[in-house]
């Protein structure tokens, strides 16, 4: 469902992505770990055109781009089908949580405002916020607003999720309701791209796990290989640091 290949990225001639190869299936959850300064949220970010890298051919659905040369009506094509989920929510700080799901359904997908709000209502009652449809981000735990930041997701029926860190922003009391709504999402079989340092959700929700170091993907597998019996040192030494 998602093929890249050869994804290259460079910052002012610092190497962060070399040829980066990754195949997603529908349905498929996969879960990116590596040390810090490692490209992860870079790759996430090209995926989504957030960056542009100096090279790259993705495939996703039926759309066909060729990273480094997209138009902008090609990374229009690509958002619907990818949606990115942020370390620090990035939600509107002056719409509600109802307006922040249903912006990008008008924007991006030209919904009517009156549909899109309906089905902005029907997420927050999914993600167990309906009670909050007219408060505004900074009146939401920090919990809250990664959901509200998750149903924007949700509700633009995206092919794949995107996920860079999604509670490492968050005080450790609101973790789990975050990563109990993406283990909801996993279950009905969202096809989910997570960079995260949550080595628990990894093993219990992962299909395969990514380890990244130098902007290359070291190795993969799922995770009672990866996790358990890692064949490469760097990923051993990665894993005794954070387990
Ligand atoms: P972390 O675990 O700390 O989030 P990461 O694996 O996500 O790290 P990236 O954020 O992708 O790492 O960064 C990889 C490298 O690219 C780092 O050296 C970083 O400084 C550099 N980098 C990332 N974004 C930019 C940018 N916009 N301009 C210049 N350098 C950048
Ligand atoms: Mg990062």
């Amino acid at each position: 469902m998602i093929k890249l290949n050869g994804l290259s990225k460079a910052f002012h001639g610092n190497q962060v992505l070399n040829g980066i190869d990754l195949e997603v299936k529908q349905g498929e959850i996969v879960v990116i770990i590596g040390p810090s300064g490692t490209g992860k949220s870079t790759l996430l970010r090209c995926l989504n055109l957030l960056e542009t890298p100096d090279a790259g051919q993705l495939a996703i659905d039926d759309l066909q781009l060729d990273l480094a040369r997209a138009s902008e009506q090609q990374a229009i094509e690509l958002r619907k089908r990818a949606s990115f989920v942020f370390q620090n929510y990035a939600l509107f700080a002056n719409k509600t949580a109802l307006d922040n799901i249903a912006e990008g359904l008008v924007t991006v997908w030209k919904q009517p405002k009156a549909e899109a709000r309906a089905t902005a209502l029907g997420i927050l009652k999914d993600i167990g916020l309906a009670d909050k449809q007219d408060a505004y981000p900074a009146s939401l735990s920090g919990g809250q607003q990664q959901r509200v930041g998750i149903g924007r997701a949700m509700a633009a029926h995206s092919k794949v999720i995107l996920f860079d860190e999604p509670t490492s922003a968050l005080d450790p009391e609101w973790v789990d309701e975050v990563l109990g709504l993406m283990k909801q999402l996993a279950r009905q079989h969202q096809t989910m791209v997570v960079v995260t340092h949550e080595i628990e959700f990894a093993r219990d929700v992962a299909d395969r796990v990514i380890f990244m170091e130098g902007g290359r993907i070291v190795e993969q597998g799922p995770p009672s290989q990866i996790l358990v019996d890692p064949q490469d040192p760097r990923t051993r030494e990665f894993l005794r640091k954070v387990l």
